[in-house]
């Protein structure tokens, strides 16, 4: 298991390349919630997501032990990462990705100049055609969470957090395979317990919630939840007993509390946040943190949406 040093050691070797972002305060948020309210801008993140910081971490750490291609498997944020990264170090990237991902991340993957492939709609199909590449080119997969180069790179947000908000109380975070939480987790428990970190999942992918609730990994069905970061099936094997050992409490949100959410940060705040990220804000617009009088943070964890489809996403929202 990873610890402090591995997530501090991360931030020296990512520094440079990626940008420290910014800490925004809500004046609405902070009263409809009867805390104060920040979130922690990952949304304008180099490629537009925090994503880069454990595929930063991870692409450097391979190409220093000799590899010279990487590939991944990815519906948008890691792919774009891997990509940017691989062409900012100078080395080949092919990114599988699914049938329908988002435009614009599709169109940043073209732009870092990383080699597309398209395969299946689903994970089961993009994660062995990605390891078959790596195999036959003599590269290497880079995996989106379940790595801990990948973890301690995604942890370096929360030593951000410590350092950026005095005596923060609660940091809120979306979970999808687990990479980012864990490397929270890591990050803040191992530098100040008191610190609740809590989980937010969408309801219809609440994965890591079931496993919790039963004690092991527990896979769901692949879902549509308009949170695209949130899809994958099941925790990892390296991020699910961090998780077990140091989540503080695991809360669900409706699709339509999270498309609310991104439609009150877009209007009121004027931040261009996706769905993955709105989870976080939803927990606490939604009342569903048991927390009063207290410094909450919000992980706003990218901002990649189609921007020409923002009409239907937000149609019939009450
Ligand atoms: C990948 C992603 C997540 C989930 O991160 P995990 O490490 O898979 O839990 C959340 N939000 C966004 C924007 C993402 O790209």
């Amino acid at each position: 298991m990873i610890g402090l040093t591995e997530v501090q050691q991360a931030r020296e070797r990512i520094a440079g390349i990626i940008n420290e972002t910014p800490i925004l305060h809500s004046g609405q948020l902070s009263s409809i919630s009867g805390n104060q309210v920040f979130l922690k801008g990952e949304h304008v993140q180099k490629t537009g997501a925090f994503k880069i910081r454990g595929a930063t971490n991870k692409v450097k750490q391979v190409v220093k032990d000799g590899e010279t291609y990487v590939t991944a498997a990815s519906s948008g944020n890691h792919g774009q990462a891997v990509a940017y990264i691989a062409n900012k170090l100078g080395i080949p990237a092919t990114i599988v990705i699914p049938v329908g991902a988002t435009l614009s991340k599709v169109n940043a993957i073209r732009a870092y100049h990383a080699q597309i492939e398209t395969c299946g709609t689903t994970s089961e199909e993009r994660l062995p055609r990605a390891m078959e590449l790596a195999k036959l080119k003599n590269g290497v997969y880079i995996p989106p969470y379940d790595d801990p180069f990948i973890i301690a790179g995604q942890g370096t947000v929360g030593l951000e957090i410590i350092e950026q908000v005095q005596d923060v109380d609660v940091v809120v975070v979306p979970i999808g395979g687990g990479g980012l939480i864990s490397g929270v987790l890591t990050a803040i428990k191992e530098t100040n317990p008191s610190v609740k970190v809590i989980g937010v999942e969408p309801e219809v992918a609440n994965d890591t919630y079931l496993s919790l609730e039963r004690g092991e990994i527990t896979s769901v069905e692949a879902t549509a939840t308009i949170a695209d970061g949130l899809r994958t099936s099941q925790p990892g094997n390296v991020t699910f007993p961090i998780v077990q050992k140091y989540l503080d409490e695991l809360v669900l949100v409706s699709e339509e509390e999270i498309r609310s959410a991104m439609f009150f940060v877009m209007e009121r705040m004027k931040q261009v946040i996706e769905p993955s990220s709105a989870v976080a804000v939803a927990a606490v617009m939604y009342g569903k943190i048991r927390a009063q009088n207290k410094k909450v943070v919000c992980v706003v964890s990218g901002g990649n949406v189609d921007v020409g489809k923002l009409g239907d996403v937000f149609k019939d929202l009450k």
